[in-house]
Formats: structure tokens, sequence, C-alpha cells
């Protein structure tokens, strides 16, 4: 099978798809790997890296497209690429399937089976290609070095002849994947740190990272079978933000990563909040690129409101792109091995398996995912 790695198209996207350590675990697999001339460049790894690793030089965009079995990447392909692909060619990677509607027709109508990773279950099994967790985890360290970059205050308490400062306060909304390691990582910064969530299941782990949890009492709020929270009802927010107002008014730093799935973030900071935030305090918008958890944060901007710094930096793990790209590629390969046919050397699309079902939108010029076909209907 022919495995060709497009390069990104994104100006700004310094991750990288594959690293040539994981080019090399595919050549071992069998595969035929091209890459694009100048696919790792961002992170270091030259075209020599690759080919020592079994890959050979793409002569042509064009002519990977045109001839590529499988085609991986990271970000979503632009369409003037999907449609030179061949009938049947596997494409995996970041879909963005419910804001990309136009693109997951033109996928259908070109008969690409487009694996979206994004939507990867999120159980134990699937946890090796869980691009979602390994890019949100670094997305939380990430987050909280860039505040800390922000923040006019030291975060951990220094004890000096100068006299005793104390260490800054960070509260965290949301503790899924990202939440947690935000959480990790301002704690070893020496921050005194707070968090809340409105899945309670997570106290204990918050607890467990040496956190307080915030509590509100709202009601009923679950989760769904994946994991992910539901939506609130507006009473229930009102409540939330109620009982986020003093966690935000006693915070140097506030970092929001609360995200539903499917859906655009729910909106939790308000102007309310931010007038009762401290003078010079920070806030990272983690979920900027869904909508927002704050009021009137921008896109790669740094927004100043009532005091208050706002940042919504978008692609927050490409800040640290050489760790991302080996997390990512690392995720990739283990999806690709994971449906390797060791007999026939070839990937196979299996419609019964969890993992498949669950990431495979378009097949045999059809969309097939149950997930998105529900979203897109509502
Ligand atoms: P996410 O990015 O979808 O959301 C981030 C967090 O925001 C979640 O914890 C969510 O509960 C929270 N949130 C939503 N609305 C909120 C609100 N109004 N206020 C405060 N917080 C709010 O989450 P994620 O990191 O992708 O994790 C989703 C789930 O998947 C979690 O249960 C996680 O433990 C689980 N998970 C499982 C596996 C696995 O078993 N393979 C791997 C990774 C994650």
């Amino acid at each position: 099978m022919l495995i060709a790695v497009m390069k990104e198209r994104h100006p700004r996207e310094k991750r990288v798809p594959l690293i040539p350590a994981t080019a090399a675990r595919l050549v071992k697999l069998g595969a035929e790997v091209v890459i694009e001339s100048g696919l790792g460049m961002s992170c270091r790894f030259d075209d020599d890296e690759y080919k020592e690793a079994g890959a050979t030089i793409g002569s042509s965009q064009e002519d990977m497209l045109k001839t590529a079995d499988i085609i991986l990447r990271l970000r979503k392909p632009p369409k003037d690429e999907v449609i030179l692909m061949k009938k049947g060619c596997i494409h995996v990677s970041y879909l963005d399937p419910f804001n990309e509607g136009d693109l997951v027709e033109t996928l259908r109508d070109a008969h690409i089976s487009a694996i979206s990773l994004e939507m990867i279950p999120r159980t134990t099994v699937a946890q090796k290609m869980d691009v979602l967790s390994s890019q949100a985890n670094l997305g939380g360290y990430a987050a909280v070095t860039l505040a800390a970059d922000q923040l006019d205050r030291t975060f951990p308490m220094m004890t000096t002849p100068a006299g005793t400062i104390k260490p800054a306060r960070v509260f965290i909304i949301g503790v899924g994947v990202a939440g947690l390691q935000a959480i990790a990582t301002a704690k070893r910064l020496g921050a005194i740190v707070e968090a809340f969530d409105t899945r309670p299941v997570v106290e204990e782990q918050v607890r467990s990272l040496g956190a307080k949890f915030v509590k509100v009492d709202l009601g009923e709020t679950g989760q769904t079978k994946d994991g992910y929270a539901k939506a609130l009802t507006p009473e229930q927010m009102a409540l939330q933000q109620e009982g986020m107002a003093n966690a935000c008014a006693r915070a140097d730093v506030v970092i929001t990563t609360a995200q539903l799935f499917g859906r655009p973030a729910p909106r939790i900071i308000d102007h309310t909040i931010l007038a009762q935030m401290r003078p010079g305090a920070v806030i990272i918008d983690m979920a900027v690129e869904t909508g927002g958890n704050v009021e009137g944060s921008e896109m790669d901007t740094i927004v100043e409101i009532e005091g208050v710094k706002i940042l919504g930096i978008a692609n927050l793990p490409g800040r640290v792109a050489t760790t991302a790209s080996q997390m990512y590629s690392a995720n990739l390969g283990n999806f690709v091995e994971h449906f390797w046919d060791k007999e026939s050397k070839l990937l196979a699309v299996h419609h019964e398996n969890e993992i498949m079902q669950g990431a495979l939108i378009t097949h045999n010029g059809e969309i097939v995912s149950k997930v998105y076909k529900n979203i897109m209907k509502k």
C-alpha cells in the first residue's frame, strides 16, 4: 500500500503529522511511504532522516495525491486536493466534521474513506491513537506556561531577604484532559490551584493533584457514555456563573477549557465576572476555537477588558510543536498499525470495529457516521 504524507498547508502550523521514527514503523509494516519534501522542516526533521527511515520523497504533490492508497496529514484536507485523490483512498487526519459539512460532502462524492481522528471513541483500547488527548494534554501545559509568561507576578511563593511573596492563584474551569494537565503544570510551578467542572466525577481527580475543587450545586448534570459533559440548562448556567464569580475574583490566572462535544463551547465568564476580577489578572480561553468560554475573547489576540488580559490563542499544542508532532505521529502510527492486516499488507476498513465505526465519516460514496448524521440533523 502506498502511504503518502502531505505537508501542512496552514501557514501558522508548525506541527508535522509524521516524524521519521514513525515513518520507519510504517515501512516495517510493509507499506511504501512517500513524503512531501520538507514535511518535517518546521520541527527540524530533514528529508534525509525520512529517507534513512525508508521513506521516499514524492516527485510532485499532484502525483502523490493521485496515486496514494492512504493519505496521512494533520489538519483537514483542502477541497482542491480531495478531488485529485484516487477513488477508495483512505484519508486520515483531523477533520472537524461538524463545522465542515461541505468538505464531508466533497469527500463522500470523491469516494474517499475519510477518517476523522477526533471522532475516535474515548475507550481504553483507543487511547494509543487518541489525538484529542495527546494534543489537549500539551495544550493544557502550554496554556499555563503562556499564562506564566503574561502574568506580571511569580507563580511560586518566594521567601527572600526582601520579604515573602505569596504564590499566584490559578483557577481552572473544565477538568478534562487539558484541565488536568493545566492543574498539574500550575502546581509544579508552585501556584495555589482551584478547579471546577460540571461533571462531579472529576472532584477526586482534582484533589489527587493537590488542587481544591470549587463546589457549585447545579443539580443533575451528568455526562455522555463517552464521558463528555452534557450542556447545562440556562438556570444551571446562571448558578454556575454565580458560583464561579468568587473563584475568578480571587484568581491571578483563569484557564478555561470547557467544551461540549459537537456543539459550541459554553460561555462561562461574562462581563460581570470580568469586572470583579483583579486588574492585571490573565485569562487563557482554551475554547476560543469553538466559540470561546469568555465574553470578548478573540482568536490569536490579547484583549484587555476591565484591566484583565484575555488571551484566546489558537493551536496551543503548536507552541510545543516538536513534542506535539511526536505524540500526533505516534497516535497516527498506532492507528495504522491497529488496522493493518499483516498478511495482505493492507489497511482494513472494518465497519464492525468500534473505533472504525466512530471515526469513519465517509466510505464508498456515502456518509456512514451515525454520530455525524445525528448531530448535523439537529
Ligand atoms: P472536553 O475537551 O470535551 O471538555 C473539557 C472539559 O470541560 C470537560 O471535563 C467537561 O466536563 C468540561 N465542561 C463542559 N461544560 C462545562 C461548563 N459549563 N463548566 C465547566 N466545565 C465544563 O473534554 P476531554 O478532555 O476531551 O475529556 C472528555 C471525557 O473523555 C472525559 O470524561 C475524559 O475523562 C474522557 N477521556 C477518556 C479517555 C479514554 O478512556 N480513552 C481518554 C481521554 C479522555
